[in-house]
């Protein structure tokens, strides 16, 4: 039986703040930060783990207000037990916090990413790396499950990917970080549109993959950082 929209329910793992120096304004904002558990008929897919431990440095800076991995999915009515696939958009602290939590439960990252999680300075590598961790790295593209395709969405950091899933209600894109908000997505669809919809240049440069996420004929767009939707 096919997936429904229903079958992907939001992980919520807590708040941050982003500082006036990150944000670009004079305030700092206040950010959720979202997982989503995926439902497949063959197996249970997390996309993102959560809020990871980090140093008192870090935690001045973003203020975390975490929600542990067992807390967060019982939120969503699972546990870490229900787990069969982990799939991470990027191994920044916020993304990967409960990967150490989940055994040898199996783990997508692009190979890229990894390499750059593992080799320091980058984010903390305690998250990434535990004893047993079973990570299957990715080069592009990748489908582990039946409708279920992994597509690789560079710019916040090279090795970020998102999640597309295919449902008996259209597709839906776990976007990750792709852009910090649903405005951001929106403002960007446009952009890669812009040639057909009769606009004229200059025109702003939407990321080279927009259009191969669009082909797809996404219905719904959801966000690491973001709890509004996109719809086209
Ligand atoms: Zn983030």
């Amino acid at each position: 039986m096919a997936l429904r929209v229903s079958d992907i329910r939001r992980v919520r793992y807590g708040t941050f703040t982003r500082p006036r120096a990150e944000t670009g304004t004079e305030h700092p904002r206040v950010e959720v930060v979202l997982g989503y558990a995926v439902q497949h008929p063959e197996g249970l897919i997390l996309f993102d783990t959560g809020i990871g431990a980090a140093d008192a440095e870090t935690d001045a800076w973003y203020e975390p207000s975490r929600v542990p991995l067992s807390q967060a999915l019982a939120g969503a009515g699972l546990g870490v037990e229900d787990v069969d696939l982990v799939v991470n958009c990027h191994l920044h602290f916020d993304h990967c916090g409960g990967n150490p939590l989940v055994g040898a439960t199996p783990i997508l990252a692009q190979r890229r990413e990894l390499a750059v999680a593992r080799a320091g300075d980058y984010t903390f590598t305690e998250l990434v790396d535990h004893p047993g961790s079973n990570y299957q790295p990715l080069d592009g593209e990748a489908e582990p499950l039946p409708g279920v395709h992994v597509i690789p969405t560079p710019g916040h950091v090279d090795g970020h990917q998102s999640l597309v899933v295919a449902t008996s209600d259209g597709t839906v894109v776990l976007a990750g970080q792709s852009h910090d908000t649903a405005s951001a997505w929106s403002a960007d669809a446009l952009a890669a549109r812009a040639p057909e919809l009769g606009h004229a240049p200059p025109l702003p440069d939407a990321p080279v993959w927009m259009d191969r996420l669009l082909e797809l004929d996404p219905r719904r767009v959801v966000f690491a950082h973001d709890a509004a939707v996109w719809e086209p």
